[in-house]
Order: C-alpha cells, then sequence, then structure tokens
C-alpha cells in the first residue's frame, strides 16, 4: 500500500497513523484509497453513533446549509434554541453551553464551577486517577492520565486525584477550597473502567452532604452508548453539570456544557466562543437526538451491547484472554499480555479498525446502529488477528 499521492508530511505528525487514506463511509464501513473496505468498531472514537455518513445527519445540514449556517454566538438561533430545549428535557438539567469539542465542554464545566466556587473562595475540582478530560491546558490538568504527566508544565493548578470507586479517598480530599467533584462514569480512555452505580450514588449524596457540585463527563457515555441516552439515567442520580460530545453531532463537531439552575452561574463576558451554537452543527445534532431518544433505538443498543459482550466472552475464553467489561456498545477486552497494539495492526490489515486505550486492553466502540451480523463479523475478523498474534494461526 503506498500513499505517495498524498502530503502526508503536510500534516503535523501528531500520533502513529496506518498508511491508508480513508475517501469514503457508509455506516459501519470505511473504504481507503485504494478501495479496500473496513469494518469500523472505533467510529471515530465512539463519534459516529448513526455510523458513517447517515443519511439523516447529511439531509439536516445540506437543508440548513442553504438556510443559516451563522449569525454569531451574538443573536438567538431558532435551531439551537430547539437543540437546547431538547437536550435540557432529556437530561433533567437547565440551561445549555454548545461548543465545538469536548475538552471545550468540559473547560467550560470547569470554569463553571470555579465561578460557583468563587462566592465562598473555593475553586478546587476533585476529578479522578486515570481520568481523560480532554487536551486543553486545564482539562489535561483535570485528567489523572499518566503520561500527561510530564506534559506541558506547568500544569493549570487546583485539581486533586481520588481514585475510581473509593468513596473514602474522595472523602478525605474535601477541603474548605472543594467546590466539585467530576468524573466520567466510565472511563473510556483509561481503558472502559467502569464506575459502579453504588459509587456513583454514593457520590451524588456525598456532593450534596458537603455542598459540592457533581460533575459528569458523558462525552464518552452519553448519547446513548451505554443503552440509555445518558449513562446516569441507569443509576436514578442527576448531576449538577453534565458534558456532551462526540456522538451529540453524529461526526460534527459539537458539544455541550449543560447545568441545573442553581449551577448555572455565567455572567456575561464569561464564556464564550465564535462558533458556539452555530446552526448547521446544531441542526445535526437536532436529528442525531430524534434518532437517538426513541425507546426502541437505546433499547437496540442495550441488546446488540449484550450480544456483542457475549460474542467477546465466548472469544476470550476460547482463547484464554481475560474478562470483558464496560456497558452497552462501549466494551473492552483485557488481553494477557500488551499485545493489543499488534492486534490492532493485524485486525487493521485484515480489514477491521479496533482500538487499544491501553497496550492489555482493546476497545470496542461500534456504530450504535451495529447489526448482529456485523458483530458476527467483527468476531471472525477479530478471531483471525488473535489466532495470528497468539501465535495459533
Ligand atoms: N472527555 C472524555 C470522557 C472523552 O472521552 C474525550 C475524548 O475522547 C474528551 C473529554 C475530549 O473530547 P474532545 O476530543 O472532543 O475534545
Amino acid at each position: 500500500m503506498t500513499t505517495d499521492a498524498y502530503a502526508i508530511s503536510a500534516l503535523m505528525d501528531i500520533t502513529p497513523r496506518p498508511p491508508a487514506v480513508f475517501v469514503k463511509g457508509e455506516g459501519s464501513w470505511l473504504w481507503d484509497h485504494e478501495g479496500k473496505r473496513y469494518l469500523d468498531f472505533v467510529q471515530g472514537w465512539a463519534v459516529n453513533c448513526l455510523g458513517h455518513a447517515p443519511r439523516v445527519v447529511a439531509d439536516a445540514l445540506a437543508e440548513q446549509s442553504r438556510r443559516l449556517i451563522t449569525p454569531s454566538p451574538a443573536f438567538y438561533n431558532e435551531v439551537s434554541l430547539r437543540l437546547a430545549g431538547r437536550l435540557t428535557r432529556l437530561s433533567g438539567l437547565d440551561q445549555v453551553f454548545f461548543t465545538n469539542s469536548g475538552a471545550e465542554a468540559n473547560e467550560g464545566a470547569i470554569k463553571l464551577a470555579r465561578k460557583y466556587g468563587a462566592r465562598r473562595g473555593a475553586h478546587k475540582i476533585i476529578t479522578f486517577e486515570g481520568a481523560f478530560h480532554g487536551r486543553t491546558l486545564a482539562t489535561m490538568s483535570a485528567s489523572g492520565k499518566k503520561a500527561f504527566e510530564p506534559l506541558f508544565e506547568p500544569k493549570v493548578p487546583g485539581f486533586a486525584k481520588a481514585a475510581l470507586n473509593d468513596l473514602a479517598s474522595v472523602e478525605r480530599l474535601i477541603t474548605p477550597d472543594t467546590v466539585a467533584v467530576m468524573l466520567e462514569p466510565i472511563q473510556g480512555e483509561a481503558g472502559v473502567l467502569p464506575a459502579t452505580d453504588q459509587f456513583l450514588r454514593d457520590l451524588r449524596s456525598l456532593t450534596e452532604q458537603a455542598g459540592l457540585l457533581l460533575i459528569f463527563d458523558e462525552i464518552q457515555t452519553g448519547i446513548g452508548r451505554t443503552g440509555k441516552l445518558l449513562h446516569y439515567q441507569h443509576v436514578g442520580i442527576t448531576p449538577d453539570i453534565l458534558t456532551l460530545g462526540k456522538g451529540l453531532g453524529g461526526g460534527v463537531p459539537l458539544a455541550a456544557l449543560i447545568a441545573s439552575d442553581r449551577a448555572s452561574c455565567f455572567e456575561h463576558g464569561d464564556q464564550g466562543g465564535t462558533f458556539n451554537g452555530n446552526p448547521l452543527m446544531c441542526a445535526a445534532g437536532l436529528a442525531v437526538i430524534e434518532q437517538v431518544s426513541r425507546p426502541e433505538f437505546l433499547a437496540a443498543v442495550a441488546a446488540n451491547g449484550g450480544y456483542l459482550a457475549d460474542r467477546l466472552a465466548s472469544l476470550s475464553r476460547q482463547h484464554g484472554l481475560g474478562p470483558v467489561r464496560g456497558r452497552g456498545l462501549l466494551l473492552a477486552m483485557s488481553l494477557p499480555r500488551e499485545i493489543a497494539p499488534d492486534i490492532v495492526a493485524a485486525a487493521f490489515a485484515g480489514g477491521l479498525l479496533l482500538n487499544a486505550p491501553r497496550p492489555d486492553t482493546l476497545r470496542f466502540m461500534p456504530s450504535l446502529t451495529v447489526t448482529p451480523a456485523e458483530i458476527d463479523e467483527m468476531t471472525a475478523l477479530l478471531d483471525k488477528a488473535l489466532r495470528a498474534c497468539l501465535g495459533k494461526g
């Protein structure tokens, strides 16, 4: 395979990439510049909740692009108001600030919490070891990813790291300076490590008793990924601040910071951004929400997630691998050794896109519209890649 026809060196080399240039996508499938077809179980890192190039999103974008692309966030626009109304009703929260990326939504959540705490001189936010909240300086500082530790020093101060599923470790970090606790209900980048439902309930009680805000980063777990529209709907609690991204735009850059009336304290001049609430992106968001919020759609995600988990568990038993974890269509499989990058490369060569958040873990995040037949096809391709890497084939 050659990519000589493309100016590959014109892009900043920020990550290792395989030698393929993608030119087309449809549903669970991608095609590269040589016409090779791939089954995609990464989907833009859990972004394409309706698969590649979904008709409803393409139509919404085409129609909106002929009506109004952007009037500036200094004016109301109809589409962002409709989407904000849908999101507040569905989330049980009250006010939305749209952003262009998940990191920007989390940066906004951090600013909102600091603004809220400033009334009593509190600014510290408790986050978690292993957490990933984005790549702006503040969200990298909030993250608990080991690889971030030496980077871009000095970090933004004001984040203390607790251990996931260990309430006492949170309690120990609370001081008069603390304003909020922020977490992903399932740590995706750390290898799909779920907070237990009980831990999330206990955290809700603790933050209420201590007068702290609870911030849920549902950028990866939201928009139906775990079989409910929002992960906290499994648990029966509501956070004070919620961030959404990835699936929200169905592939288009759209994210949101959503807050309860109590927490929503920005005043004029505190927050903004040129493209925020852009009608074009919000039209995509509305099209996505129409599909994903339907109970039948969410039931199918839960059912297909269960089927994928079963298929992975039987593959794992067959090859003597580790446990399968996660919820809905955000799953991971542990490997006995650090061979995940080799398996990802072998799968890629065989026409399957997989992701390895850690060297000993494979992550599965297909389109929410994935079919049982595609899950079977993925299982067969993965089986082949495992045989090649484990030396059995
Ligand atoms: N938060 C979580 C939980 C994520 O998984 C991600 C991205 O992977 C982000 C935040 C950052 O979102 P973005 O890459 O859109 O800035």
